[in-house]
């Protein structure tokens, strides 16, 4: 199937910024994407997937473990290490892993067989989605409407890294890391507290009302509909060379720095903002890295922190006041105005420093602008 390509989603730039930074970063955390029905949530989730790179895995290794990363190894890949030395690779697609409302603990995190453990002495393990989401994109969609257990069970290991289950004092354990995207209709039901500070970033989309980019998606909707492959092939060079950015920002991310100053900066705006807990700003300053790393740069600027923190902060204001919460981000939004403003500003030879590609992503401009 040809899917809708991502640079050809209109507008609602903080959602595309926001998946793109998990891709080129998963460690932050993941996305929790609010809106109406019909907003391309689904579209854009299933869009990010198919621009991922093919990765290399184990053959035959229900987790597809990374070859290359034997610390991160599933049980049966590490044993397989120890008798052979050498695992055979296979190259596959990123997956998009689908998570249906109903899914029970067992479905999600996989199940070990007690029996055949107790009458033949070997340790059964049944894989579950989060077996299938490794090193892919777990899309969760009406979040809100799913079991508050799993999505804690789904949290905990997009958080870890790492997938254990334990059963009568049998133990299985393997890599579990995956882009999460979870998709909530907020009409239909609000997610605790509590869950909702587990999701790294989170956007709140709305439908679009400029007449020009309603036009726009309409004739690219109904252009989808009509010839999916004709669309696709228009869009195909975006798609590389945004595919081939979020690689490139993947291989420069673990050298981005980031200052003293820096994290005083993301310290002062979250107290201002009174959030609870530090969470808020470790997820700041990692999204900040990869944002410095799509956008070229080797060190951290004000944009960006600014940036990350419209995409962290406005789901743990919730105990405020709406329209306090309101005028705060307003304020949030005129200051990255301002800091983007002082970036172009700024002399060539200064706003160069450290740069080795151009400031703003062409991928995210909104057609016409
Ligand atoms: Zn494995």
């Amino acid at each position: 199937m040809v899917i809708f390509p991502f640079t050809a989603i209109v507008g609602q730039d903080k959602m595309k910024r926001a998946l793109i930074l998990n891709a080129v970063s998963p460690q932050i955390g993941g996305v929790l994407i609010r809106g109406e029905r019909g907003t391309a949530k689904s579209t854009a989730a299933r869009a990010l997937a198919a621009l991922l790179p093919d990765i290399d895995v184990v053959e035959n290794c229900p987790f597809h473990c990374d070859p290359d990363d034997p610390a991160a190894l599933c049980d049966d890949c590490r044993s397989r290490m120890a008798a052979q030395s050498v695992l055979p690779r296979v190259q596959r697609r990123t997956r998009f892993v689908d998570l249906p409302v109903s899914a029970t603990e067992d479905r999600v995190v996989g199940t070990l067989d007690i029996e055949k453990a107790i009458q033949k002495g070997e340790r059964h393990f049944e894989p579950g989605v989060l077996a299938s989401a490794n090193r892919g994109l777990l899309y969760v969609d009406e979040v809100n409407l799913l079991d508050d257990h799993v999505v804690d069970l789904l949290l905990d290991s997009a958080a870890m890294g790492v997938n254990v289950v334990e059963r009568e004092g049998i133990s299985f354990s393997h890599p579990a890391r995956f882009i999460l995207v979870g998709t909530m209709n907020p009409e239909e039901g609000e997610l605790r507290p509590q869950l909702l500070d587990r999701f790294a970033l989170c956007v709140e989309i709305r439908t679009i009302t400029d007449p020009r980019q309603r036009v726009e998606i309409v004739r690219r909707r109904v252009a989808y509909e009509t010839n999916p492959s004709a669309l696709y092939q228009q869009w195909q060079s975006q798609e590389r060379n945004l595919s081939h950015d979020i690689q490139q920002a993947k291989q420069l991310l673990p050298q981005v720095t980031y200052s003293e100053q820096d994290l005083y900066t993301i310290a002062e705006l979250t107290a201002e903002f009174e959030v609870d807990g530090h969470r808020a700003d470790i997820v700041i300053l990692k999204a900040a890295l990869a944002n410095a790393a799509f956008e070229g740069r080797l060190t951290v600027s004000d944009t960006d922190i600014f940036l990350c923190a419209e995409l962290a902060l406005p789901h743990r204001l919730h105990k405020k006041p709406l329209q306090d919460s309101a005028l705060k981000l307003e304020e949030l939004e005129k200051r990255l105005e301002t800091s983007r403003a002082d970036m172009a500003s700024a002399s060539p030879s200064t706003a160069s420093a450290g740069t080795v590609k151009k400031k703003m992503h062409p991928s995210l401009m909104t057609p016409g602008t």
